[in-house]
């Protein structure tokens, strides 16, 4: 068995994307999710993936969700905080809702999966932290405060845990994906997208896979120099 890897939001999109190129990769892999049965029970026929329900931004959910997983396929060595939602409006029409659920899904998340799993990785002197950031953490977007801040907020974090792990063979980074094709963008009216589109120098958008890919890399044992770093993959959006 290979090591084992919890990718939250695993079931659909990027996330799932990652779920298959690490179990091609040859790691154990489990994938969260919030409560799509259908798409949860199609990754698991169709990869032979562990799935495990459960709320990111519940700090309970997700200590029972790793513990479920580590009793099945053992200690938790890569962790992917790739979870997360949009609930878009301007900041003068935001109500607390919406700025409150992206906050815990996007941001309270990364606290309420990372401190479950990183006792065990200190201990074993092992580890790899991938959390999937945003084009839109690095250069903000208007209508979307609340998203841009949660994903800001994840590489401030990924720094200074970086910092504090380093000496303990973790490693923490983040992906910033650019827009890239999944549910979350087709939510996206479709002459707003146009012009998103017309504005990525490669000219189209991103696939999941393409995300997956370098999720591989970082959680690879081959990736064990690269620590706080943000990794963009954005067709050239922006360029920092
Ligand atoms: P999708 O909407 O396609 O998938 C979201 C996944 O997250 C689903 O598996 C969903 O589970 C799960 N999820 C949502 N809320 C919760 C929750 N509270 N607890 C547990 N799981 C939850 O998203 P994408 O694949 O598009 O996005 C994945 C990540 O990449 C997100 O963090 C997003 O912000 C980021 N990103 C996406 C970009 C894009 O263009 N798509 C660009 C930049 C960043 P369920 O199916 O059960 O609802």
């Amino acid at each position: 068995m290979g090591r084992v890897a919890l990718v939250t939001g695993g079931t659909r999109g990027i996330g799932k994307a990652i779920v298959k190129r690490l179990k091609d990769a040859g790691l154990t892999v489990a994938a969260g999710y919030a409560g799509n049965e259908e798409a949860a029970r199609k990754i698991a026929e169709e990869y032979g993936v562990t799935i495990v329900k459960g709320s990111v931004d519940n700090f309970d959910d997700c200590a029972r969700a790793v513990k479920e997983v580590e009793a099945k396929l053992g200690p938790i060595e890569v962790l992917v905080n790739n979870a997360g939602i949009t609930r878009d409006g301007f900041f003068h029409k935001m109500s607390k809702e919406q700025w409150q659920d992206v906050i815990h899904t996007n941001m309270d998340s990364v606290f309420n999966m990372t401190r479950q799993v990183i006792e065990g990785m200190r201990e074993r002197g092992y580890g790899r932290i991938i959390n999937i950031s945003s084009i839109n953490g690095q250069k903000g977007q208007a209508g979307q405060t609340n998203y841009s801040a949660a994903k800001a907020g994840m590489i401030g974090f990924t720094k200074a845990l970086a910092m504090e792990s380093a000496n303990k063979g973790i490693t923490v980074n983040c992906v910033a994906p650019g827009y890239t094709s999944t549910e979350m963008v087709s939510a996206i009216a479709p002459a707003v997208l146009d012009k998103i589109v017309a504005g990525i120098p490669v000219g189209r958008l991103g696939t999941p896979e393409e995300v997956a890919e370098i999720c591989a890399f970082l959680a690879s044992d081959m990736a064990s120099f690269i620590t706080g770093a943000t990794i963009a993959v954005n067709g050239g959006q922006h360029m920092l």
